[in-house]
């Protein structure tokens, strides 16, 4: 099977994304020169001439966010765009087939003619370019915390001589690297805040926003169609509470004995259900007596082992990019001997994981993007 065009696109987005990351914290890095001679007696004229400094950082990174935002906006809402079209057009084919054997009666108005479809396309690509848009301002925020923290943490070590300067930067500015520029906050519904990187950011808007416009969109063209059912996806390992409604045909309006309401079997666009957040479930339409079921619900027990190996999977996945990009920002021979030693510690692990719990190995999601 061909790779499908919005994945190219979604890829070069992430990989512009991460050269933005990836540009600040080196313009950061750079301004931290580890052989200058810094002591506990000299660290205070050192500490106020580099807080002089932070008007300047900002600088940069204003500089390096202004020249990929206008690649990025323009990369996100053309991946909206493929998202949405491969989608919908691909249901085109169902429905005209489906029309032509007599199964649907009416042909409706084109999609480029139907307003609703439309008006959230819309909506879908204004939410996109408003979040960039925060996440541009929130990164510059990031920028100018993460160059004063390694101040404060250099100045703090330095003066009471627990670490000497050399030590200290390079520590920080390691661990920096392996945190990243934030991008806009994600504030859960339970009302917790967690910071996330620039990168990673973007990378849930977009895939939860090109997801959510397709299903609004499916969902209006099914009824437009005059189609009343729709086929949820399945896959072995989904999350516990997605694995309960996967790999079923559900009614959009109403219930019956054979096909659910959709919306209140799958708790449907709410951020913890059906096409919410991180949800890669797909929507098929489903016109009875023409359409075959092509998924089917997994063992229960069966998919959550498989969901807590997936898990542990992705949590050694987390660690091997975070030392690969430790190695990148490394200051110090030492220190980048120490974060290479780590990348082969946990590539072993991920190994012996792989080998012990049968799961697949994805070597491209190991690797450094941000
Ligand atoms: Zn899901």
């Amino acid at each position: 099977m061909t790779r499908r065009k919005y994945e190219e696109l979604q890829e070069r987005l992430f990989k512009e994304c991460a050269a933005i990351e990836r540009e600040i914290l080196d313009t950061i890095s750079k301004r931290f020169d580890i052989t200058a001679d810094v002591t506990p007696e000299n660290v205070y004229g050192w500490y106020t001439d580099m807080l002089m400094q932070t008007g300047a950082v900002n600088t940069d990174a204003r500089r390096i966010i202004n020249k990929h935002s206008a690649e990025i906006s323009a990369l996100a809402q053309d991946s909206l765009h493929e998202y949405v079209n491969y989608y919908l057009l691909r249901d085109e084919g169902v429905y005209r087939a489906a029309f032509a054997r007599g199964f649907l009666v009416t042909i409706p108005t084109t999609i480029e003619n139907s307003a609703r479809l439309q008006q959230v396309y819309r909506q879908s690509g204004r939410f996109i370019s408003q979040y960039l848009n925060v996440t541009n301002t929130t990164a510059l925020q990031s920028a100018r915390k993460k160059y004063v923290d390694i101040l404060n943490k250099a100045y703090a070590h330095v003066v009471t001589g627990s670490r000497s300067y050399t030590y200290a930067i390079s520590n920080a500015c390691r661990q920096m690297y392996a945190s990243g520029i934030t991008g806009m906050n994600y504030i859960s519904p339970k009302g917790t805040r967690t910071s996330i990187s620039l990168e990673a950011g973007i990378r849930r808007c977009i895939i939860t926003t090109s997801s959510q416009a397709t299903g609004m969109m499916q969902m209006e063209r099914a009824q437009e169609w005059g189609c009343n059912h729709v086929e949820v996806s399945s896959h072995f390992g989904a999350r516990p509470s997605h694995a309960e409604w996967q790999g079923a045909v559900y009614q959009i309006e109403g219930s019956s004995q054979d096909y659910p309401n959709l919306a209140d079997s799958t708790d449907y666009l709410t951020v913890s259900g059906l096409k919410g957040i991180n949800c890669t479930h797909e929507i098929y339409p489903y016109i009875p007596g023409f359409s075959e079921q092509r998924f089917h619900p997994y063992d229960k027990e069966a998919n959550a082992r498989q969901y807590q190996k997936l898990q542990g999977q992705r949590g050694i996945k987390r660690e091997i990019r975070d030392w690969k990009q430790q190695v990148a920002g490394a200051k110090t021979a030492e220190d980048k001997a120490f974060a290479q030693r780590k990348v082969r510690e946990k590539q072993a692990k991920m190994r012996s994981y792989v080998e012990s719990t049968g799961v697949t190995r994805h070597y491209d999601r190991e690797q450094v993007l941000r």
